[in-house]
């Protein structure tokens, strides 16, 4: 029998999420140099792209035209996406690996992690990344209720997340309305009396996450201005000598905002570092957040004791995503990831799990742009092949023997031609109305439109 990635007994992959790490997993798979691989794409929504269409924000078009770069990927004659299958519940981990040579999970951070405050769950503070699903037309996000009538709003963490939510908050909704932004977002945008979002960093200045560019986004939005203690970043500059120059030039920019004069503006972001929220008051909903002056103890903070109320009617905790467990699978619930060497998937006890990978955010963490995915996922796949000579001669059937599992299970298996076709009218629908596209945000609508399969 001849050998897994040969011609007779192509290398058949699974690869679970079809978000940058997903498509650039399949990418090298494809690419490899002597392996003949077939990759099956699987998605849980017959959407692809993940965190692309889903997390980068609405007004970052240019960040989400990376999706040409994965059209590519999907137009291999070797690539299937296998779209409207929920790996974990509609196919288990065990019927993958019955089923192909080798499994790449790359299903991301879907969850947030939490403050552990009193008040955090009243009505009114939410995690950042339901505002971020909910403006991006998440279909699960759709019914979620956010509260715009006060005219403060609190984010908390100072990371690139808090700088795009803010920044939904903070834009005209003129311009939001001519990018990709879901409509029941614009709908309460328009009604929005949010005039300050105030923006809580635990750390000193220096240790701000975000990057420069974000900022200025924000500074330079007509209308819009940005309020920064000017003796905070002084004090950063002078705690942080050593700083990359990212960093410096970074913090100067804060600094020449902090030393411009008060620009006159409709709406304003204030950038307060050396700041916990310690509570969240409120009857029912949150009315106020109260917030602990920190003070730099090395590279970390420290409570002072001194605490301030400051009211507001949202509050967004934008403090990082978390991984959640796939069944089947091994989970470490301390780093919201599955416990890997090197994107080989091992157990609680650090023994190999066989033909089973991780890449992408699942493996490391939420950390990183779009690119660095693709190195990472590059590594996994790397160890991936290596693996392959000791993998048995038996060929894998593939995906096309699990698809009457799947049709007996009642679901409908979408392929990336479906895509291309809610894709068409997505686009089509957003010209008739002046937007970058209409993005459809119901699955059970998206299935109506495509119809039977084939
Ligand atoms: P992040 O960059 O890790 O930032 C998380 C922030 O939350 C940090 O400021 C962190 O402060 C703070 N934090 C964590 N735990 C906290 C707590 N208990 N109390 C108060 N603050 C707390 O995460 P992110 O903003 O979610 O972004 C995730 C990744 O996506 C990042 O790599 C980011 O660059 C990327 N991203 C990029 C873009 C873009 O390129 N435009 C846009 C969005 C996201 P400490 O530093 O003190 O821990």
């Amino acid at each position: 029998m001849s050998p897994a990635g040969s011609d007779s007994n192509p290398l058949r992959v699974a690869v679970v999420g079809s978000g940058p790490a997903g498509f650039y997993a399949a990418d090298a798979l494809l690419k490899a140099a002597g392996v003949v691989a077939e990759v099956d794409l699987y998605e849980r929504l017959p959407t692809p792209f993940g965190l692309v269409r889903y997390g980068v924000a609405p007004d970052h078009q240019k960040i989400k035209s990376v999706t040409r770069a994965f059209e590519k990927i999907a137009s291999h004659p070797r690539f299937r996406l296998r779209g409207n299958v929920h790996v974990g519940r509609d196919v288990t981990v065990a019927e993958l690996c019955e089923h192909y040579h080798q499994l790449v999970v790359t299903i991301g951070s879907a969850s947030d992690r939490k403050l552990g405050v009193p008040g955090e769950d009243l009505g009114g503070s939410h995690a950042a990344t339901s505002f971020v699903n909910w403006y991006n037309a998440l279909p699960e996000a759709a019914g979620e209720r956010f509260d715009l009538s006060h005219e403060r709003a609190i984010v908390v963490g100072v990371g690139n997340v808090a700088m795009d939510v803010a920044r939904v908050l903070l834009r005209s909704v003129s311009e939001l309305g001519q990018s990709d932004i879901a409509d029941h977002t614009l709908a309460l945008l328009r009604e929005s009396r949010v005039r300050e979002v105030v923006v809580l960093g635990r750390r000193g200045a220096e240790h701000a996450a975000f990057d420069q560019s974000e900022i200025q986004d924000i500074a330079e939005l007509d209308g819009v201005a940005v309020d920064v203690d000017g003796d905070e970043i002084a004090a950063a500059l002078a705690a942080a000598p050593d700083a990359d120059s990212a960093t410096r030039r970074k913090l100067e920019y804060l600094q020449g905002l902090a030393a411009a004069p008060r620009k006159p503006a409709e709406r304003r972001l204030v950038l307060r570092f050396l700041s916990s929220p310690t509570a969240l008051h409120g009857d029912g909903r949150v009315r106020e957040v109260e917030i602990e002056r920190n003070q730099r103890q090395g590279t970390s903070a420290r409570g002072t004791g001194e605490r301030t109320r400051l009211a507001a009617g949202l509050v967004l905790r934008s403090i990082g995503y978390r991984g959640v467990e796939l069944p089947g699978l091994p989970f470490d619930a301390a780093s919201g990831t599955v416990p890997n060497r090197e994107g080989r998937v091992v157990d609680a006890e650090g023994a190999l799990v066989p033909r089973c990978y991780v890449a992408g955010w699942i493996k490391r963490g939420p950390s990183g742009v779009i690119g660095t995915n693709k190195s990472d996922a590059s590594a996994t796949v790397q160890r991936l092949l290596e693996d392959v000579p000791a993998l048995p001669d038996a060929p894998r059937a593939g995906g096309v023997a699990l698809d009457a599992l799947l049709a007996e299970r009642g679901l409908r298996v979408t392929s990336f031609s479906d895509w291309k076709r809610l894709d068409a009218i997505e686009v089509e629908r957003g010209a008739a109305r002046g937007k970058v596209r209409d993005k459809l945000c119901s699955v059970p609508e998206m299935l109506a439109l495509l119809g039977a399969a084939g």
